[in-house]
């Protein structure tokens, strides 16, 4: 029977190489994962589950937001408050990471949104973009790059690149369920980027899909097999 990593312990040395991988452990995270994960989950479940997930995640991620003071009226009278100093835009990577927008605007609905789209190369096997389409505010945002699914890291990382050559500085890779040969890659293509993961699986098979995983991401999301 596979395995999924909930919780990792890690000695001294592991650590430092996985300081920007950040595994989120929450009972309804794991509950809902298995939701996902079932074979016999529905097209409509998935969608509602993962949203739920991006949803709880996003509590997580945005823990460390900034805060700036302000200054409001309550209806009795002025108070001193404070509300996010940074705007936040999310990135779906076409097209499974879509299914992670709606949880996550409606804990944020200030978040812009753009879209990248990747496809692999058959000759060169290198990922390129189809579609590109940012806000112009991703040099001061928090870039919040969502694709539910860590498998090789190859798409994510070519997203985070063309991220960064817009200008983007501080990214934060969103994904469900990772591999550790995906981790590895954005460790070491993008040592400044932060991962957050509901779980870590076993492995790849060797057609890329995570196992034990959850199948193709995209499929379950738009019922489209
Ligand atoms: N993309 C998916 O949708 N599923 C996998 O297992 C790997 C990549």
């Amino acid at each position: 029977m596979a395995e999924v990593l909930n919780s990792i312990s890690l000695t001294k040395s592991e650590k430092s190489e996985f300081l920007m991988l950040n595994l989120l452990k929450h009972p309804l995270l794991t509950h809902k994962l298995a939701i996902l994960r079932r074979k016999e989950t529905t097209t409509k479940d998935f969608r509602e589950t993962l949203d739920e997930i991006a949803g709880l995640m996003a509590y997580e991620i945005t823990r460390d937001l900034p805060l700036k003071d302000i200054i409001i009226e309550t209806p009795l009278i002025e108070c001193k408050t404070q509300e996010l100093a940074v705007e936040v835009v999310l990135i779906p990577v076409l097209r499974a990471g879509l299914g992670m927008v709606d949880g996550i605007s409606n804990l944020i609905p200030t978040a812009r949104v753009g879209h990248i789209g990747m496809y692999r190369d058959h000759k060169t096997l290198k990922p390129n973009t189809y579609y590109s389409k940012f806000p112009d505010n991703l040099p001061g945002a928090v870039v919040m790059v969502l694709d539910p699914m860590l498998a090789t890291g190859g798409s994510s990382s070519a997203a985070i690149q063309v991220l960064k050559d817009n200008g983007a500085k501080t990214i934060k890779l969103v994904c469900v369920v990772g591999a550790p040969e995906g981790i590895d890659r954005i460790n070491k293509d993008h040592p400044d980027v932060q991962i957050y993961l509901a779980a870590i699986d076993e492995k790849l098979n060797d057609i890329g899909y995570i196992v034990p995983g959850l199948g193709d991401a995209g499929d379950r999301l738009f019922g489209t097999r």
